[in-house]
């Protein structure tokens, strides 16, 4: 059998319209009913990355946040929550800025609590047997995994499968990048993570998505589209189609399915549209952007990889625009190496070592200046 994603279009912020969509959306799946009961502890789980104002693209768009939340409400369930263990900061304050607890607030639901930290045993983990979550994920029930369209760094593109690293609290987000230091490591903890806390459905907000420089120094860029799927694999392939990304390139993809996430391959996929079903190649050429600016560049083979002294002239490195940065010195505190892999300058910008610099590219997700880019 094939996996279902739903594609939704909808060309602006519009409450109303999503709310819509969604419901539409969630109802060809069965309807909330078939995920959750109503007794059931639900937890609303959107990119609440770094401080952002809601049309950076940056964090989850709170009105789809809202519509989610609405949905479920109205369906009869009656404890729900929302939340996410953030970068850098306060996760009441990220949720203040960009809206997203106002619109909470209105329907009378609460901010969950990220900061406790419940050690969790995973013995079945094929990368990652053991999780350092946030208390809030391991006392729900149902998971919603409400993601936002972006790329990434490290595994290309984010989406459905690594929106789950926020489920991990706080310091131990930082920790996880030196255990699972490239890209095939992490993006299979990331499955493990995924087939451990078992989000019951995944949503995606792809409205206005994020090129070039993400998950939060790049530029917004409209999509017109939401997805839905049990299968986040299927997802984050779709969303690949519509960077015309080729989704193998992706690891969290080819890992996922690997794990026995999710597919990613196009004919393992059938998209429904309001106007019926169409093929991933479909969804390519209707809603696709050609042009997207992600990294299509091959990796580095892992047998070079291995040789260090190829490894460290050729991986992808990052680097400061000097005009651009404020010495403020947030990306020396993201930095999860022991003994820090960039050090304060001031009054200069700080100061990589690229010996001690594992590329997990924390440094460049955090800057508020979007002053890091990488070569
Ligand atoms: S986080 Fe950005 S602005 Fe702040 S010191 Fe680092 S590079 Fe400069
Ligand atoms: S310097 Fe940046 S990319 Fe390098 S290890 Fe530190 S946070 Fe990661």
């Amino acid at each position: 059998m094939k996996s279902q994603v739903v594609l939704l279009e909808c060309s602006e912020y519009d409450k109303e319209k999503i709310y819509n969509e969604l419901k539409w959306g969630i109802e060809s799946f069965g309807g909330v009913q078939n995920f959750v009961r109503a007794d059931e502890k639900v937890l609303l789980k959107p990119n609440l990355l770094r401080k952002a104002d809601k049309d950076s693209a940056i964090v989850t768009h709170p009105y789809v946040v809202e519509a989610v939340a609405r949905i479920f409400k109205e369906s009869g369930c009656q404890d729900i929550k929302y939340g996410d263990s953030v970068g850098i900061g306060d996760m009441d304050k990220i949720a203040r800025q960009c809206g997203l607890f106002d619109e909470m607030e209105a329907l009378g639901i609460p901010m969950a609590d990220f900061n406790e930290c419940v050690k969790t045993e995973y013995p079945q983990g094929k990368m990652a047997r053991q999780f350092h979550m946030a208390k809030a994920v391991i006392e729900s029930d149902a998971l919603i995994n409400i993601s936002k369209m972006k790329t990434h760094q490290l595994e290309r593109m984010t989406g459905a499968v690594k929106n789950m690293y926020g489920c991990i609290q706080g310091l131990h987000k930082a920790k996880g990048h030196t255990k699972y230091s490239n890209a095939e490591s992490f993006a299979r903890m990331l499955a493990d993570l995924n087939r451990f806390a078992r989000p019951r459905l995944y949503i995606m907000d792809a409205i206005t998505a994020m090129e070039g420089n993400g998950p939060a120094s790049g530029t917004p860029v409209s999509m017109g589209i939401m997805l839905i799927s049990t299968d986040p694999v299927a997802l984050d392939s779709v969303c690949c189609s519509l960077m015309h990304l080729n989704p193998k390139m992706v690891p969290t993809n080819v890992q996922g399915e690997k794990m026995g996430l999710g597919v990613w391959q196009e004919d393992s996929i059938e998209v429904l549209t309001r106007k019926g079903l169409i093929s991933v190649r479909e969804v390519r050429e209707k809603y696709g952007k050609k042009d997207y600016q992600v990294n299509r560049g091959k990796e580095v083979k892992a047998l070079w990889r291995r040789i260090r002294w190829v490894s460290r002239h050729f991986q992808r490195k990052p680097y400061i625009v000097d005009k651009d940065c404020i010495r403020c010195g947030i990306c020396v505190e993201a930095c999860p190496v022991e003994g820090k892999a960039l050090r304060l300058n001031r009054p200069a910008a700080p100061v990589y070592d690229y010996k001690k610099c594992i590329a997990c590219f924390c440094c460049q997700e955090m800057c508020p200046q979007k002053a890091i880019h990488v070569k």
